[in-house]
């Protein structure tokens, strides 16, 4: 199957909210710098999705093979059983408007500024995306896993992952670093998947204080529902 971009997307914010996590008052020399880095922010940016479906040609017992490309990962292998078909994904904020965050890089109030707009790109490219899954696509209740978020599916599965996806570089701009992180840095990748009840890997995941946290840690959920039968 064909490998899909979708660059068509409107980068538009809500300054307000931005504003009020930022912690910028009204009124202030603040929020006039702010809004006059946003408009510019707007006017650039251009987040990008590519994703491709593959079928899921066989899941288990701890390894699933989409479309010819083996992933090693038993969590991944329980989620993806049974299924027809996954997509393979990769989300960007689009290297325009990281080159222009380079511009404030050496002033640390302003480049914190910069990171929090360059997330709401990401964020941007993430709601157009769901919004092609549960629409053109018909998955009507869906979970995602990234690689190096579990122990269980490190890191270096994004190099299959980027194999099933093709020359994400020349599409959306997306390219793996020597240490499998992605450029631009506001950038997710992953598989997606239909599911009957919610799974977010952050279930299986102890870590404390992760800011990020989708849902709470389940102590026993990794030998319930992912541990090998005997
Ligand atoms: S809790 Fe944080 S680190 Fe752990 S899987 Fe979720 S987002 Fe990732």
């Amino acid at each position: 199957m064909e490998t899909i971009i979708v660059d068509d997307m409107v980068f538009d914010p809500e300054a307000g909210e931005l504003r009020k996590r930022l912690l910028i008052e009204e009124g202030s020399e603040d929020e006039r710098d702010f809004d006059r880095m946003l408009a510019e922010a707007r006017s650039v940016a251009k987040p990008k999705a590519v994703f491709r479906q593959a079928l899921v040609e066989s899941a288990g017992p701890d390894r699933v093979l989409l479309d010819g490309v083996t992933f090693s990962s038993r969590v991944l292998a329980v989620n993806l059983k049974g299924r027809g078909r996954a997509l393979a994904f990769a989300l960007t904020s689009g290297r325009e408007i990281e080159t222009w965050a380079e511009a404030y890089a050496a002033d640390a109030l302003l480049s914190y500024w910069c990171d929090v707009i360059l997330e709401a790109a990401l964020l941007c490219a993430r709601e157009r995306f769901n919004a092609v899954v549960t629409g053109t696509l018909g998955f009507e209740k869906f979970s995602t896993m990234s690689p190096g978020s579990l122990e269980d599916w490190p890191l270096s599965e994004q190099l299959p992952l980027f194999s099933l996806l093709g020359d994400t570089r020349e599409a959306a701009g997306i390219r793996l670093t020597d240490s499998l992180l992605m450029l631009p840095r506001k950038s997710v990748s992953g598989l997606l998947f239909a599911v009957e009840e919610r799974f977010e890997s952050c279930q299986l995941c102890p870590r404390e204080d992760c800011p990020n946290r989708r849902l709470p840690y389940e102590a026993g959920l990794l030998k319930r529902k992912f541990a090998k039968g005997p």
